[in-house]
């Protein structure tokens, strides 16, 4: 066998990546869509206190006060990284995040979280169902993505809140919502940010796509009887909440990245602001429901 300088180079390379990522305890990648879900965005302010600091694929926010940060999502395990750095960036300190809070608890919104625990030393909070799975790492048994889905990094000293129930750290308050159906825990997030004596109320949205493992069905899980009624709670709660800027847990949702481009380009300075954002973000999922449901019903 003849010694081959491009071969024997691109071997090296990927010794070094897979070394590397053991050396960090992580796998490479987690998914086939992983890689395009974290590639790397320079953060940005949206509004106020209010930055976002994920990876271009998967919303972090982060909500800053001087006695102290909130971050909402830590996304993938090797997103941990990339969204400290981030924060690094605008200028602030990891070890100042004092509460990570999160959409739902799957790999790409919830697997960071232990990295970002443990480099901030901030607590985390959430719902009861969610903070099981936090705790233990394993996917939760009502979740309808049960067995198609890798575990998380088990999390320590998570509490629970309840719906509605505010959460603060120095002066920001932030209040959960629980918005169930796409898991059993699903959390969306309400604060509100000035700039001035201008405030806008800030929505995060979790995903309410009614997606799952093959065989499960939304009108007949024994693991999972009220799914359809815990849909119809989470477009309610969009539908009934003020709601001036909307960020979702997968940004191009929302129309995230255009909104940026418009504003950058200054053809909409206020292209964020957008008060019929969550109702129409409702009335698009309740779509998705019914088609999903009429799917299931002709099974
Ligand atoms: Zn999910």
């Amino acid at each position: 066998m003849s010694w081959h300088p491009i071969k024997h180079g691109v071997f090296a390379c990927l010794l070094a990546v897979i070394c590397y990522g053991m050396a960090l305890g992580q796998k490479a990648t987690s998914c086939a869509n992983c890689v395009t879900w974290n590639k790397a965005q320079p953060p940005f302010r949206i509004f106020g206190n209010t930055y976002y600091v994920g990876p271009h694929g998967l919303s972090s926010i982060l909500i800053t006060s001087p006695a102290g940060h909130v971050l909402i999502d830590g996304d993938l395990p090797e997103s941990a990284r990339l969204i400290a750095g981030n924060i690094r960036l605008l200028g602030f300190r990891v070890e100042d995040v004092k509460l990570i809070v999160n959409s739902h608890v799957h790999f790409d919104h919830a697997g960071g979280i232990a990295d970002l625990q443990r480099r901030s030393g901030a607590q985390v909070a959430a719902s009861k169902w969610s903070a099981e799975v936090l705790r233990k790492g394993e996917v939760g048994k009502g979740d309808p993505q049960y067995g198609s889905l890798p575990p998380l990094a088990a999390v320590k000293n998570v509490t629970t809140f309840h719906d509605g129930e505010s959460l603060h750290v120095g002066e920001i308050t932030i209040t959960p919502h629980l918005t169930p159906g796409h898991t059993p825990g699903g959390t969306s997030w309400t604060w509100k940010t000035c700039e001035g004596a201008v405030c806008y109320n800030m929505v995060y949205a979790d995903s309410l796509n009614p997606i799952s493992a093959p065989g499960f069905r939304f009108t007949k899980s024994r693991e999972y009887p009220h799914a359809i009624e815990d849909f119809e709670k989470s477009f309610a709660f969009f539908e009934a909440t003020p709601c001036d800027v909307l960020i979702t847990a997968h940004p191009e949702v929302s129309g995230f990245w255009d909104r940026l481009a418009l504003r950058e380009k200054g053809v909409k300075p206020d292209a964020f602001i957008d008060s019929g954002a969550c109702h129409k973000l409702a009335e698009g999922a309740r779509e998705k429901l019914r088609q999903r449901l009429e799917s299931e019903g002709k099974q």
